[in-house]
């Protein structure tokens, strides 16, 4: 599933090769992917240009001067610019057009992705309102997070994941920073010092840069035709290693279920 490490990675290999473009038509061939595509996309957006390619949490947004178009990639989308000639594939369900014969071309094989127009201020959209600070933003930070930690007693791994606290920590970036903090997944929110919350943003923050390092190695695939801008995967140190050793003290990883949610961690170095 694209992560925002995937999704950041996307904004910045298509962004370039887009904005300042101009949209000269819109080809939906499958308009029903989570929600039905807006019918905007085809009568509005034709005919404007791209100002700007942007991110907030897993949302790509692309900002026009009648409104901006929301992209989601759900658990198997993905966005490539490519000549507009090229023949579609399977599951290659959308083509935005560019006055150059490039398109955006979007591709979903269990279309759980979304692609929404809305003509308001994208801070007002519903989906973008209420949303948590980014995690790789100043506005996440120990004095944002600590109070909000404190009134919570759920495990310190649901809050985590909870995008009205931090947007885009997914599963194994949880797994992963609660391990180099050395927090134990299920303590409670509220039962952790300030100084242990402080190096779990730390970590977070952290986590997520590597991995959006390692992405920038992969912006070429955003405009070729044969590959797929591929899904990175970095090191892990606990997600998927139930059993295996520690990669610090060699102790047994454990895995068990927060809120419907694999979990894995070192019973040693966490707790
Ligand atoms: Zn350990």
């Amino acid at each position: 599933m694209p992560e925002l490490p995937e999704v950041e990675t996307t904004c910045r290999g298509i962004a370039p090769h887009i904005e300042g473009k101009t949209v000269t038509a819109v080809i939906v061939r499958q308009k029903q992917l989570r929600w039905p595509i807006s019918p905007e996309i085809s009568t509005v957006l034709p005919g404007l240009r791209i100002n700007k390619v942007t991110r907030r949490a897993k949302y790509l947004l692309i900002s026009t001067d009648k409104g901006t178009l929301i992209i989601h990639l759900g658990m198997s989308g993905s966005l490539r610019v490519i000549d507009a000639d090229i023949t579609p594939e399977k599951h290659e369900h959308i083509d935005i057009i560019f006055n150059n014969n490039t398109c955006l071309r979007y591709k979903d094989p269990r279309r759980f992705g979304c692609l929404l127009w809305t003509p308001t201020p994208i801070n007002e959209h519903k989906l973008i309102r209420l949303l948590g600070p980014e995690p790789l933003s100043d506005a996440f930070d120990i004095d944002d997070f600590y109070p909000k930690a404190k009134a919570k007693k759920r495990p310190i791994k649901s809050l985590i994941m909870d995008g009205h606290i931090v947007v885009g920590v997914g599963n194994i970036y949880a797994s992963e920073a609660l391990f180099k903090a050395g927090i134990h997944p299920q303590r409670a929110a509220n039962n952790i010092s300030r100084a242990r919350l402080e190096r779990l943003v730390l970590a977070i923050k952290e986590i997520l840069a590597l991995a959006i390092e390692q992405g920038g190695t992969t912006l070429k695939d955003f405009v070729n035709s044969e590959g797929q801008p591929g899904y990175f995967q970095q090191t892990l140190n606990v997600y998927g290693r139930a059993k295996q050793a520690c990669t610090v003290c060699e102790s047994p990883i454990k895995q068990l279920v927060i809120a419907q949610r694999s979990t894995f961690y070192c019973p040693h170095c966490q707790h």
